[in-house]
């Protein structure tokens, strides 16, 4: 099983710290910067056993080499965006499996975002990494891929079990609850839900991870009931 540590940084990402209970390895997933992971390593044990990247951008690699070196950990990335990516010890596709320690997990590629981007999934452990795939409430541009693979991709997340717990690549909730509400203004849940996230970034806390069960009952990219809805719905977030 995994324990699942939040490291802010820069404006509004998160590095996701994944730590093996069974054997206290650990993996880092997508690293901007380098002195937040080294301040919380320092605290869990000082080891790094594996860096994980969902996609290419630079506010998901930015530290991912100097990391490396620093702790000898391995880089696992997508092979398809192995030429754009920080130089990877590993690379996966669709299916493959990733270990870190007794925990493992799966990856999932996850077009959309970025046409080479992936999702790690551990399944015993109810932890899925994704990225700019799915955010709280939300999910993420179409830089590179069409909204019919972004359509695709959420699908895919979304039949994964309600108890996921999901690590998302930015805190973005409060502006995507703002869009969600802005288009259904009653709505109990998010309005609920208004009232938790509104606590927690007043307590300067992390809204993340979220439960995938609350995204599949609140989130709209993940209830739009086909792919019109859904590539008009994104249109409409890109100019909210
Ligand atoms: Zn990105
Ligand atoms: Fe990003």
């Amino acid at each position: 099983m995994l324990d699942v540590i939040p490291i802010p940084m820069r404006t509004d990402n998160y590095a996701w710290l994944l730590v093996d209970q069974a054997t206290a390895r650990t993996g880092l997933v997508d690293p901007a910067e380098a002195a937040p992971a080294a301040a919380i390593l320092s605290r869990t044990g000082g080891r790094l056993d594996y860096i994980l990247l969902t996609h290419h951008h630079d506010d998901h690699v930015g530290a991912a080499a100097l990391l490396a070196r620093d702790y000898g950990a391995v880089i696992i990335g997508a092979a398809a965006d192995a030429h754009r990516l920080p130089k990877l010890d590993r690379a996966v596709g669709e299916g493959n499996a990733v270990e870190i320690g007794e925990s493992d997990g799966v990856v999932m590629v996850t077009p959309g975002h970025t046409v080479g981007h992936i999702c790690f999934y551990f399944a015993r452990s109810q932890v899925l990494c994704c990225g700019d795939t799915l955010f709280s409430l939300g999910c993420g541009r179409l830089f590179e891929g069409t909204a019919s693979m972004m359509f695709a991709s959420l699908r895919r997340l979304a039949s994964l079990p309600p108890e996921t717990r999901v690590c998302c690549g930015h805190e973005y909730t409060e502006h995507n609850l703002a869009f969600a509400l802005s288009r259904d203004p009653d709505n109990a849940r998010l309005l609920a839900r208004r009232k938790v996230v509104r606590a927690r970034r007043e307590a300067g806390q992390p809204t993340l991870p979220a439960l995938l069960g609350d995204e599949i009952l609140e989130n709209p990219f993940l209830l739009a009931p086909d792919l019109e809805h859904f590539a008009n719905l994104r249109a409409a977030r890109d100019r909210f």
